[in-house]
């Protein structure tokens, strides 16, 4: 399990999650709309929730509906930088 940066992060840039983030679990890349947590770093402290300004970060067992594609896009994405 692991904490979801949904795709209501698109366009946003603060990247507060980014810096409060301990495990430095949360990345984005060039051509990236959004930032990403990923599964394999990521130990459930909720830390980058509390920062986020649009509400973008969900426990995976607790995404919305309308946002559930984004449990295996945070995963893929770190698939694919490997
Ligand atoms: S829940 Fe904690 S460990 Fe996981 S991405 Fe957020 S701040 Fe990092």
């Amino acid at each position: 399990m692991s904490w979801v940066i949904t795709t209501a992060c698109e366009g946003e840039r603060l990247a507060k999650c980014v810096v409060a983030c301990p495990e430095d679990a949360i990345q984005t890349a060039p051509g990236a709309k959004q930032y990403y947590i990923n599964p394999l770093k990521c130990t459930e402290c909720g830390l980058c929730d509390l920062t986020c300004p649009v509400a973008a970060i969900f426990p995976e067992h607790a995404v919305p509906k309308q946002w559930r594609n984004s449990v295996e896009e945070n995963k893929s994405f770190f698939l694919n930088l490997s």
